[in-house]
């Protein structure tokens, strides 16, 4: 019996629609319109809390990251904190999180490099934040965005198949995507422009499922089933 091959959203992406450079600014404006609650769903409040927070994000939950650090948040005040525990009792502490042994290991790396070389503070050029261990582009990015210092687009998954689905772009790499992404998108957008296709992923183009019948941007959008 043959097997159904898996539905590809890309390579259906053949309806006609308009180059992206004309439908970018009408996308942004409808899923501002239809998302006006959409922004980071980590709970932080100073820089050192929201690294800790994307760190903390990797393969889990929001929910879940907000749960660990709500009581984090209240034995971890400094960077010095997370290097006077016990490599275990630090483990202990963000379990819940997933790959918490990695994770540990990665927050005290963070935390070293901040004191010896940033005078403890969290750095908002990118070029410096990836180089604490355990931080890539995308949590660099999600960080300096945060702190009102965008130089990037934030590429997680949603932005990855939503970029895609809507005909931003064709490549899978998340490197390649955001150079696509910050090509058309306005640079003043860049900041919110990944949380309206997160929370979009979210409630309406689901991985699985996409609602295309309920979506905002049906006319807009190659891949739409409508
Ligand atoms: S849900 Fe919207 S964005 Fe997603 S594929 Fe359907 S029309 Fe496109």
């Amino acid at each position: 019996m043959a097997i159904a091959a898996p539905r590809s959203y890309v390579r259906e992406a053949r309806r006609r629609v308009a180059p992206k450079r004309e439908r970018i600014r009408p996308i942004i404006e409808r899923l501002a319109a239809a998302h006006p609650d959409a922004v980071i769903a980590l709970r932080f409040r100073d820089p050192i809390q929201l690294l800790v927070s994307v760190m903390l994000s990797a393969q889990t939950t929001d929910v879940t990251v907000n749960r660990v650090t709500e009581k984090l948040f209240r034995k971890y005040r400094r960077p010095e904190d997370y290097l006077a525990v016990p490599l275990e009792e630090l483990e202990a502490d963000i379990r819940p999180t997933g790959t918490f042994r990695m994770k540990a290991r990665n927050l005290r790396g963070a935390m070293k490099m901040l004191l010896e070389e940033f005078h403890g503070e969290v750095p908002e050029k990118l070029d410096d934040l990836v180089r604490l261990p355990g931080v890539g582009r995308k949590t660099a990015n999600v960080v300096a965005a945060e702190r009102g210092a965008t130089q990037g687009i934030v590429v997680d998954t949603h932005v990855r198949r939503l970029s895609q689905r809507l005909g931003l772009t064709r490549r899978d790499d998340p490197v390649k995507i955001e150079r696509d992404l910050m090509r058309n998108v306005p640079r003043e957008d860049w900041a919110r422009f990944p949380h309206l296709l997160i929370w979009h992923g979210r409630r309406v183009c689901d991985a699985r499922r996409p609602r295309c019948e309920d979506c905002v941007l049906a006319d807009l959008c190659p891949s739409s089933r409508v």
